[in-house]
């Protein structure tokens, strides 16, 4: 099932160019009271959700996706963990400017780890990425996805799969610059998912989905994700080993070679095989 939050928190199945309202289908969330679970409340209960859609769908109202504005397919991770240098052509290619020693004995994923972004740092592609600091260099970076469905804690790399909602495609936007990895990358729209979300059991493979990213005429990132230094078991694994993953948290798994600058008036065009297109517009603010 492809699942869109769009317009004003309308939730919808996407099929084909044709969008089904299913907002009728939230009405099986439970109701919640002081302090609410840590995770994503639709993530928390797609099982529900979902069988509460098959059964109004054929019903539903159904409106063109090229006329709606689509939000980020998760409203509210509690935390997004990300990838560093986990494509070693973009290390190699991207980062050569970094010194020797940090290249060749923190640069690798085994050392550095994974970060986090702040979760309010999240949109949809309908809401763009909005510029705040336009004289400082801001970098794409197209990534794999990957949204988790249920509490994981010390899984291992078999198992890891099992605790998968679905699949998106990811932005992790980032102004260049001296200060630390997570300020930079947290601002307001920096992380981009979209555009929508593709439920595990429609997903194709995610250890071999080609990824591309192109500002106009000008292919900037072109991989495949069997390139991963990390693959996504092993980083499900890893994050899980250090911290709780909650329903809904987002990882982001990392950008091959070809990041580069965004500015004022370019499009993003982000796709990855079986999960879609996205058209990113960036704005100063
Ligand atoms: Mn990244």
């Amino acid at each position: 099932m492809k699942l869109c939050r769009f317009d004003d928190n309308r939730l919808g199945v996407v099929e084909g160019d044709t969008i089904r309202d299913v907002s009728a289908a939230l009405d099986v969330l439970p109701a919640y009271h002081y302090p609410l679970p840590k995770g994503d409340p639709l993530i928390a209960n797609l099982a529900a959700v979902r069988a509460r859609i098959d059964e109004i769908a054929g019903s539903a109202p159904t409106v063109a996706l090229s006329g709606v504005r689509l939000l980020s397919p998760v409203a509210n991770p509690s935390k997004i963990v990300a990838a560093p240098i986990n494509y070693q052509a973009h290390i190699d290619l991207d980062l050569m400017d970094k010194e020797i020693a940090y290249k060749h004995e923190i640069a690798h994923i085994s050392n550095a780890g994974l970060f986090l972004k702040s979760a309010t740092s999240l949109v949809g592609a309908g809401e763009g990425v909005g510029i705040r600091f336009p004289d400082r260099r801001n970098d794409h970076e197209i990534e794999l996805a990957v949204v988790i469905g249920s509490e994981a804690r010390n899984v291992s790399e078999a198992a890891a799969l099992d605790y998968v909602a679905g699949y998106a495609i990811g932005l992790d936007m980032t102004v260049r610059g001296p200060e630390d990895r997570s300020f930079r990358k947290s601002l307001d729209s920096y992380t981009v998912l979209g555009p929508w979300l593709t439920t595990r059991d429609e997903a194709p493979d995610p250890s071999n989905l080609a990824l591309r990213l192109s500002v106009g005429d000008d292919v900037r990132q072109d991989a495949n994700t069997n390139e991963l230094v990390y693959p996504v078991p092993k980083l499900i694994s890893l994050a899980s080993a250090w911290y709780t993953l909650y329903p809904g948290d987002v990882l982001i798994t990392g950008t091959p070679a070809g990041v580069g600058p965004v500015v004022d008036g370019d499009v993003m065009r982000c796709s990855i095989d079986g999960l879609g297109t996205m058209d990113v517009a960036v704005r100063n603010l």
